[in-house]
């Protein structure tokens, strides 16, 4: 066993290895790929509507970005495209 890991396993194949893994360990999450974590899903996918459910609306999710004033169309951390204050999704979640 040890002669068949001492032929495929150079010293020198087993230094670019490790170097190989230490460089892939050493790139931030960050750089990876922002593109990846921050796409957003279809308003449909999520059967987004531009109303209230109940009582419940985009103004009182954490995921809601505010527009300009407080009736302004905003925008959702998680839902592509103009959000309404007044609108709701699946993804809905209230603040803390
Ligand atoms: S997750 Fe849904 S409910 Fe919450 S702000 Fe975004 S669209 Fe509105």
């Amino acid at each position: 066993m040890m002669n068949v890991l001492n032929k495929n396993v150079t010293r020198r194949n087993f230094l670019k290895t490790a170097s190989l893994l230490a460089t892939i360990a050493a790139i931030p999450v960050s750089v990876i790929s922002k593109e990846a974590f921050a796409a957003k899903m279809a308003k449909a996918s999520m059967q987004y509507q531009d109303h209230p459910k109940g009582n419940l609306k985009c103004s009182q999710c954490m995921q809601f970005v505010p527009g300009k004033s407080a009736k302004a169309a905003g925008s959702c951390n998680l839902i592509e495209g103009s959000i309404s204050p007044d609108g709701w999704c699946l993804a809905y979640a209230p603040k803390a």
